[in-house]
């Protein structure tokens, strides 16, 4: 279930290891329809391309296929293109990609009945549960208040931040996501202000070469180059997502988040430092409507208190995987997934605790780490549970 960067390369390595398949969602669909227009990828061309078993189907191929010149390093790719190369990706690769929802999964004897939106109901072996980020939209508690008067969005909602223009937006968050959406929608003319707990935001630092292996040695020692950036920590969740589920769980719930903290991209600073005021060190005391606006009681780390107001509330506040929010999952099926903080529990080879399905992608994050937050995870992930489907077929 799903076409974007995880369920085409685990199509893609399924295919190849020879097991029947369907695959169902709408290509690319997490880039198009719930990424800004205008934004660009934090990952690098190096680190952007979608896996499949055999080469020439890389985001590299896709430039050159098209015209390209190569890219390196200091190439920020612009959504749009990206979204042009998955769509590339899945025309060649796995032009067999169904464009129906599924709309219900339930257990039945030996395998799994499928509903799809069409009304279609069919038996499978096996699932793959690769639908992506948004079901796991992070929406902070203490703001039902402010999103039952229609005050708050989530970052994921809006594809174009024009409908701001001439509005001031509190924009909640220190990440890549809170930073460049402050700069879209400055640009947009609004007038954003960001709302960092982070004690100052931080940004990347430019690449000194567009690539790695030119870098003084001196460099490439101290920060060795990893698909996620470079230094040491990185270097070791993306080379060993199979050693990183071995972690105990604290340690790498822990890793999770704070190996790749919040910070926005190199090119990003440009944008937002000295043209969108930054409250970082903030704590939230209260957030309520007050006359069809937001208003917020922030804290400063001196115990000094502020009040905010606004004409709405940006969350971006990322995503918390809770297998309980996939209600595409029968309840009782749901419920015979074993979890931890909400995550499923997982195999080596991405199965969950009831045999036969699968979680991939972000699903994934909490057992192997922050690589499977990202396109560059794709390889790792789709090996993996194409060798575990294909051995229990077998
Ligand atoms: C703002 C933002 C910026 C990002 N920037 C980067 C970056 O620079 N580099 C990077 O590597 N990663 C980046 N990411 C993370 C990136 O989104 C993921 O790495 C990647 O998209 C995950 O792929 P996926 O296939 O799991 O999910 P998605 O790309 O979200 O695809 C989900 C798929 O599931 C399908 N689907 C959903 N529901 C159903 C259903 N009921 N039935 C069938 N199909 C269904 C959809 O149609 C879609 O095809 C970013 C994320 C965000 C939010």
């Amino acid at each position: 279930m799903g076409a974007g960067p995880y369920g085409l390369a685990t199509a893609a390595w399924l295919s190849a290891a020879g097991v029947p398949l369907r695959i169902f969602g709408e290509p690319m669909e997490g880039w198009h329809a719930y990424m800004p227009e205008g934004m660009f990828l934090k990952s690098v061309p190096s680190a952007s391309s979608i896996s499949a078993p055999e080469p020439g189907h890389g985001f590299a191929d896709f430039r050159a296929a098209h015209g390209g010149e190569p890219v390196g390093d200091l190439y920020p790719i612009p959504v749009e293109e990206f979204i042009d190369y998955g769509r590339w990706f899945q025309k060649r690769r796995v032009p067999e990609v169904e464009r129906s929802m599924v709309r219900g999964v339930r257990a039945v004897d030996g395998g799994f009945g499928i509903t799809l939106d069409s009304g279609e109901e069919f038996l499978a072996a096996a699932v793959v549960v690769s639908t992506g980020l948004v079901p796991f939209a992070h929406e902070p508690p203490e703001l039902r208040g402010l999103a039952a008067a229609g005050l708050t969005s989530h970052t994921c909602e809006h594809r174009n931040m024009a409908r701001f223009a001439g509005q001031e937006v509190a924009v909640l968050g220190a990440g890549q996501s809170a930073l460049e959406s402050a700069a879209l929608l400055h640009e947009a003319g609004a007038r954003p202000t960001v709302v960092a707990r982070a004690r100052s935001v931080l940004f990347g630092d430019r690449p000194q070469a567009d690539l790695p292996v030119t870098r003084p040695r001196a460099t490439r020692l101290r920060k060795p180059a990893s698909t996620l950036g470079p230094g040491w920590s990185l270097w070791a969740v993306s080379r060993g997502p199979a050693a990183y589920r071995h972690l105990p769980t604290p340690v790498r719930m822990r890793l999770l988040h704070s190996v790749l903290g919040p910070s926005g991209a190199w090119w990003l600073r440009d944008r937002v430092a000295g043209r969108v005021p930054v409250l970082s060190g903030r704590t939230l005391v209260s957030a309520a409507p007050e006359d069809g606006k937001v208003r917020l009681e922030l804290a400063d780390p001196g115990g000094g208190r502020e009040l905010l107001r606004a004409d709405h509330l940006l969350m971006a506040t990322g995503y918390r995987v809770e297998v309980d929010r996939l209600d595409l999952l029968e309840s009782t099926l749901r419920q015979a997934v074993r979890t931890f903080g909400g995550a499923p529990r997982l195999s080596a080879g991405f199965e969950s605790s009831v045999p036969g399905l699968y979680f991939t992608g972000l699903a994934a994050a909490p057992c192997f780490g922050p690589v499977l937050r990202f396109v560059c995870g794709t390889g790792f992930a789709a090996r993996q549970v194409a060798a575990a489907v294909a051995a229990r077929s077998r």
